[in-house]
């Protein structure tokens, strides 16, 4: 497929100003195919991978279809997480910064629905959404698709992953008849096929190969480790190639969880994110991440889908991740935007055939190499040091010792005698302490399927005088777990009822509690769950029916539970507010 310039794709000169002032230069294969399409008015599926350009390719037409006299929502966009509706959005509001009166609005769960309110009545026209909280303004009529001439599904196949299928097929079939409908999905799988099918027109199928992406070479190897040596391989990886910005992702929550402790009590900066986390928490770990923060986030792919971050130095398979197609999905994340970038993958044991799966997949382009010694380890360390002590010779950055000196060489010591004991007592001769990685022996059962999870962590590194100069690591000790009391999600994405809801449940064995915080302090559902099952350690089924109100939340929790709860729960402090539990009358 041909790159073209966006000067020829029939564009807006607002548009063509936008494009460049964000520094994009030619269309990437997948714009210079979708945007002349959409612009004449075609239903679009698109087939293509991650960091291809989508966004834009659908963005633009969208942009230049909008009729600023009209104060009405006109294109709908659908993501599947709130992470990737803000970036979606965030990408309209710079493409369409020269636009006058076009305006954009994301609503996702989580946010107030005010500010959503706020945003529709001041008339959006490009509406950027979850499936989940679009279905709420439809149901509260806070948003009506009657103007509606384009919708456009972005990751598809996620969306339908994530549970979404009913949602988008209602709101499908509320939007005009009349419309553009545009897919784009990384896979096909039927449901999609069967959606596309029912819910476009005569579409145009565009396929973007693996190779035609906007990301251009990304430096791929595999190491085969030992399940219980992944830590370790890791720290020597950073340690040897000083790698200081990156995402390692996990197989599960749990994985994350541990390897992001362990890593802070390696004293290496890093962060975590998955569906546990609060929103509030996330939003505020990837603002972090993104002013480089920290150094490592540790993720789960759902909660780093569509994670736009630049200039990311290596994405870590600490797990392998599903399939072939989640690894493309992942490494996307470096290498973005016309850099190189780099994907070291961590294959164990019989993983390997699930391995030669995305070797075939990625047409050979991953290389298998071989872990690091402990020797080379020692090597680049001991270097580091003789780098740091010959920088601080050369600029004469300490006090002169002179007397002392003179004192040590009256009494007979040479000259490198009294060196040679000075860099022992600096730790500079004694090799760190390295485990030995082919032959320890697990410690304890696997505590999950897929992550592993048996290695021990290792005991701080007790030569911190020897570290490089150029890396600052943060404190050794292992710092205090922060508490997030964030729960799972609901399998379910959440209505709020436009009905009051009653205070008595209905639903025998619940008692119905009342929380003191709605949807004006930003609270999901999974909040409910988290801070009940995470204080009292209850299991998360003790937990029913969830009713969030405006400034109040029901929560049903079972009869037995109810004291418990009360207990635990009344006075703490959540979200940044006093907690106030009450039964509800
Ligand atoms: P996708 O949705 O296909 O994964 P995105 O739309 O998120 O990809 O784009 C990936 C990155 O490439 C973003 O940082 C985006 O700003 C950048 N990008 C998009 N189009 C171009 C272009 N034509 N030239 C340079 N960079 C681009
Ligand atoms: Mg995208």
């Amino acid at each position: 497929m041909q790159k073209k310039l966006f000067s020829e794709l029939g564009l807006s000169p607002e548009s063509l100003k936008a494009v460049a002032k964000m520094g994009f230069e030619e269309a990437s294969p997948i714009q210079s195919e979708t945007i002349p399409k959409l612009l004449a008015g075609s239903d679009i599926v698109g087939l293509s991978q991650t960091g291809s350009g989508k966004t834009a390719a659908f963005a633009i037409p969208a942009i230049e279809r909008v009729d600023v006299t009209l104060r009405a929502p006109q294109v709908l966009i659908l993501c599947p997480t709130r992470e990737l509706a803000m970036q979606v959005a965030e990408e309209v509001a710079k493409l369409a910064q020269f636009k006058r009166g076009v305006r954009e609005l994301p609503i996702y769960g989580g946010q107030s629905y005010d500010r959503q309110l706020r945003g529709l009545r001041e008339g959006a026209q490009i509406i950027i959404g979850t499936p989940g909280r679009v279905m709420d303004h439809l149901e509260r009529k806070t948003l009506k698709l009657d103007q509606v001439g384009m919708v456009i599904l972005d990751e598809a196949d996620r969306m339908l992953d994530m549970g979404f299928r009913e949602d988008i097929e209602t709101i499908l079939k509320q939007a005009p008849i009349q419309r553009q409908t545009v897919f784009f999905s990384a896979t096909m799988p039927p449901p999609i096929r069967h959606l596309i099918k029912n819910y476009t027109r005569e579409p145009v199928n565009i396929r973007i190969e693996a190779q035609a992406m906007v990301v251009p070479a990304i430096d791929q190897v595999y190491y085969e480790v030992d399940r219980r040596s992944k830590l370790e391989v890791l720290c020597r990886l950073i340690d040897l190639q000083d790698i200081k910005y990156g995402i390692i992702f996990c197989g599960t929550k749990m994985m994350c969880d541990e390897l992001a402790d362990h890593l802070k009590a390696r004293g290496y900066s890093s962060d975590k994110l998955h569906g546990d986390i609060s929103q509030q928490m996330r939003e505020r770990v990837v603002a972090k991440f993104k002013k480089r923060g920290f150094e490592f986030l540790v993720a789960t792919d759902v909660a780093a889908r569509g994670l736009d971050v630049d200039d990311i130095e290596v994405v870590f398979n600490y797990d392998l991740p599903q399939d072939a197609e989640d690894y493309v999905h992942r490494i996307g994340r470096t290498g973005r935007a016309g850099k190189t970038g780099r994907a070291i993958t961590f294959v164990a044991g019989r993983e390997i055939w699930k391995m030669e799966q995305i070797i075939r997949f990625t047409k050979g382009k991953v290389r298998r190499e071989k872990v690091p010694s402990a020797e080379e380890v020692e090597e680049k360390r001991t270097n580091a040091f003789l780098e740091t002590l010959r920088e601080t010779l050369e600029k004469g950055a300490y006090k002169r010792q002179d007397a002392v000196i003179d004192q040590l060489l009256n009494a007979g010591h040479s000259p490198t005698d009294i060196a040679s004991a000075l860099i022992h007592l600096l730790g500079g001769d004694k090799p760190a302490p390295q485990p030995i990685i082919e032959e320890r022996a697990p410690r304890r059962e696997f505590r999950d399927t897929r992550g592993g999870g048996d290695y021990a962590p290792r005991p701080p590194r007790d030569y911190p005088k020897y570290e490089p100069v150029s890396r600052s690591r943060t404190a050794s000790a292992p710092p205090p777990r922060d508490r997030d009391f964030s729960g799972p999600p609901p399998a379910k994405p959440f209505r709020t009822k436009r009905d009051e809801p009653s205070p008595v449940s209905h639903e025998p064995g619940m008692v119905r509690l009342a929380f003191n915080l709605g949807n004006e302090q930003g609270v999901a559902p999974g909040d409910f769950v988290g801070v009940i099952a995470g204080t009292t350690r209850l299991p998360k089924e003790v937990v029913g029916r969830i009713d969030i109100g405006e400034r109040q939340t029901f929560v049903d929790v079972s009869d037995e539970s109810a004291t418990f709860i009360l207990k635990k729960l009344n006075g703490i402090k959540f979200k940044g507010h006093k907690l106030a539990v009450a039964v509800a009358r």
